[in-house]
């Protein structure tokens, strides 16, 4: 006869009891394991998604604390808990994070075991949280050979951890452990895409924004200045025989005072949304919203004089026995209709007269 086999279960030695498997638990948690797999793989905000699953644990099952417990870097403390569940006794003192030194969770992370804790009275590591806690399970939070931290489960049932459940807790830690993993890979990804992002506006000789900047500036400060009807400045600095001083104290030389010379233009960029830029080779450029052509003339006469002042020596120029500059400036009240090309070329020919007049001079010009 193959009928059902029938355990009597007072025949069976003290201690090999199985746990009765509770058939209502088990559907729950097969369905519980395919929501936590859904939020995995969320990878939007790590905690909220952390958040969603220890709630899902508390609201389905015989759980009254569920809690995912972060390590640091290098795994030697805990620094945030995201948890669920009635967690009314829990240590102010924890709150600001603990070393693995301390508790259960610290006993799973430092032996890298899952922790099955069937009666929390007699485990002398066990902090309370609750008093109708009555059984605990830890799993380690591991991707790959990292350990992230600890999947803590606290049931009021003394027998709930029964071999199935625990396997499905397991499960549940690879799951989170997966979903820290995405959320750390997308959180590099984006400061590294941050990181390339400022690095592509940055003019490599000098450290003041490049031209690819200003061009995006411009154009945005263009729009601004003209919903507001403001006026823009544009302020085009030119080293003056800047060949010939290559020519005579070598290139690398004629860095270093391309340096000091923005450095000098930084100083006169004082406004919140004013902009010092690298035009291209020995050219500079001073982007100035709110300021009227007087006004930005008055700031390049300044920054002209500060040059001299510098006297970075230049032995190989027809002006002065140090570096000079020319400018040009041009300042427009911006509308949608025109272009912006019209403020630089505008900046640009005030440049070249200023050339022409004999360099080491400021000259404006009006925008057409
Ligand atoms: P001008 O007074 O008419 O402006 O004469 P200039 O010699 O400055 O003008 P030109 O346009 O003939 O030459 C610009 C020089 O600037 C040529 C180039 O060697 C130098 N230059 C451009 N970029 C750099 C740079 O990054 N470093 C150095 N050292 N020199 C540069
Ligand atoms: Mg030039
Ligand atoms: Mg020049």
């Amino acid at each position: 006869m193959h009928g059902p086999e029938i355990v009597e279960l007072d025949e069976q030695p003290a201690g090999a009891r199985e746990v009765p498997v509770a058939p209502v638990w088990h559907a729950r948690l097969a369905g519980l394991l395919a929501e936590v797999s859904r939020e995995a793989l969320q990878g939007e905000d790590l905690e909220a998604v952390l958040r969603r699953i220890v709630d899902c644990l508390v609201r389905n099952l015989p759980v009254a604390i569920a809690s995912i417990i972060l390590l640091d870097d290098d795994g030697t403390h805990f620094v945030q808990e995201v948890w669920a569940g009635d967690l009314d006794l829990y240590p102010a003192e924890l709150a600001h994070g603990w070393p693995v030194s301390v508790g259960a969770a610290g006993r799973c992370a430092r032996t890298g075991e899952a922790q099955l804790i069937t009666d929390v009275e007699s485990d002398p590591d066990y902090v309370p949280g609750n008093t109708k806690v009555r059984s605990e399970y830890l799993v380690p939070i591991r991707h790959r050979a990292r350990l992230h931290g600890v999947l803590n489960i606290e049931s009021t049932q003394p027998d709930f951890f029964y071999p199935e459940a625990r396997e499905v807790f397991d499960a549940i830690a690879d799951q989170v452990a997966g979903a820290i993993h995405l959320a750390r890979v997308v959180a590099e990804l984006e400061a590294a895409n941050r990181k390339l992002e400022t690095l592509s506006m940055i003019d490599g000789l000098t450290g003041i924004a490049n031209r690819r900047c200003f061009d995006q500036r411009l154009a945005a400060e263009w729009e601004w200045q003209s919903v507001e009807h403001r006026e823009l400045a544009l302020v085009l600095v030119d080293a003056d025989s800047f060949k010939p001083l290559n020519d005579a104290h070598g290139h690398l030389y004629g860095d270093e005072c391309l340096r000091e010379l923005a450095r000098l233009c930084t100083r006169f960029a004082d406004g919140t949304d004013d902009l010092v830029a690298r035009f291209g080779g020995e050219e500079l450029v001073l982007l100035l919203p709110d300021r009227s052509l007087e006004a930005a003339v008055a700031l390049g006469e300044a920054l002209r004089r500060d040059v001299e002042a510098a006297a970075m020596r230049h032995d190989n120029s027809a002006i002065a026995p140090y570096v000079t500059v020319s400018i040009g400036v041009a300042a427009v009240t911006p509308t949608a209709a025109r272009s912006p090309d019209r403020l630089i070329a505008a900046a640009d020919r005030a440049l070249y007269a200023a050339k022409a007049q004999g360099r080491n001079r400021v000259v404006a010009a009006q925008v057409d």
